[in-house]
């Protein structure tokens, strides 16, 4: 199986990629509006196929990047029944299973925070993902949104204390950095509900937080009643239209060669690699600038703001390093040549004094 965690910095929030290994069926849980152009890449690069989106909730701190994820891989979005939302491909209740590949997440329903929260629970009961049911020694917030700390008792102590020990447990969010932690650690050490608290512990605990209102609830909960329907798709369109992008997981924008040697004329071509590489037996891209990646801070004034700029060098590591360094800089429409010169040779593009 394949697994990742990924970190959303702003709303502190995990999303999960699981993928069955041999089928390359995948389901994301959690995934963040903003950060569905990075989910997408490494959805790609990993060349899996994204059956399902998967909302452990509704959630009050930040949009589900679930319609903007079907929008650009076809993904069926999945949400429990009793979240309330509209417009989702399947709503889940207590006991269903998502399948990808020959891989099972297993429903169980797990309120109190709110009344359509759910924890997935992986086929072989290994590891779990509880949403804002259970965090690391900590629970979800149950002060709004239907929340109930005595039904999040009774969820913690049925659905998930009832795991085995080791099993492994995964929260939407941790705001210390702390990122998994197990049932037998939870029942032991969670100050809020573990040991030897009871219910009523509990419930007077959970009353007396006086937690701050969350500050994205008002454009969040919305959103996320609608799956996170925008009107159009800003994370997913490259900044600007004027070439066929592509944004990898990296963080770095790409052109491929193809499109460049069809628009060598449009672009400002920079090439960062040193002077005898530049004239070396590679050869160079025609109309190419040669700016060495050591001088472009300095020199960057010397390119036009105003047209798009293609960064190249020998392998395309040197001239994603200058995207980023462009960009800081004030341009906005800059690429990196996927590649570099060796892929450009390979693919025997037009080239200007090489000898290969
Ligand atoms: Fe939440």
């Amino acid at each position: 199986m394949i697994f990742r965690q990924l970190f959303d910095q702003q709303s502190s929030t995990y999303t999960y990629l699981l993928a069955d290994g041999d089928t390359r069926e995948a389901v994301l849980i959690d995934p963040v509006f903003e950060q569905t152009r990075r989910d997408a890449a490494l959805v790609d690069e990993l060349g899996l196929r994204l059956l399902y989106t998967i909302d452990t909730h509704l959630h009050a701190d930040h949009v589900t990047g679930a319609w903007l994820l079907k929008n650009r891989t076809g993904s069926q979005i999945a949400i429990s029944a009793a979240s309330g939302a509209e417009g989702a491909d399947r709503y889940l209740s207590h006991g269903d299973s998502i399948a990808f590949g020959a891989r099972q997440l297993r429903v169980r329903a797990t309120p109190g925070h709110t009344n359509g929260c759910i924890s997935l629970v992986l086929d072989d009961e290994t590891m779990a993902f509880t949403g804002d049911c259970l965090l690391i020694r900590g629970t979800g917030r149950t002060d709004f949104q239907n929340g109930n700390p005595h039904a999040l008792f009774r969820a913690v102590h049925e659905q998930l204390f009832s795991l085995p020990e080791n099993c492994l447990l995964y929260p939407a969010h941790d705001y210390r950095g702390l990122t998994v932690t197990s049932v037998a650690e939870e029942r032991r050490f969670n100050p809020r509900l573990g040991g030897e608290l009871c219910e009523d512990d509990f419930a007077v605990y959970m009353t007396n937080l006086g937690l701050a209102h969350p500050r994205q609830i008002d454009v969040a909960v919305p959103a996320n009643l609608k799956c996170g329907v925008a009107a159009s798709d800003p994370s997913l369109t490259p900044q600007s239209e004027w070439a066929p992008l592509t944004y990898t997981f990296a963080g770095i924008w790409e052109i491929h060669p193809q499109w460049l040697e069809e628009h060598l004329q449009s672009v400002q071509i920079v090439d960062v690699r040193e002077p005898d590489e530049f004239d070396g037996p590679l050869g160079r891209i025609p109309e190419a600038k040669l700016i060495s990646l050591g001088s472009l801070a300095k020199r960057a004034a010397e390119l036009d703001k105003e047209r798009p700029v293609v960064t190249v060098c020998r392998a395309g590591g040197r001239s994603a390093q200058a995207t980023v360094m462009l960009r800081q800089a004030g341009f906005e429409d800059v690429a990196n040549l996927a590649g570099g010169m060796l892929r450009w040779r390979a693919e025997g593009r037009v080239v200007e004094n090489g000898s290969l």
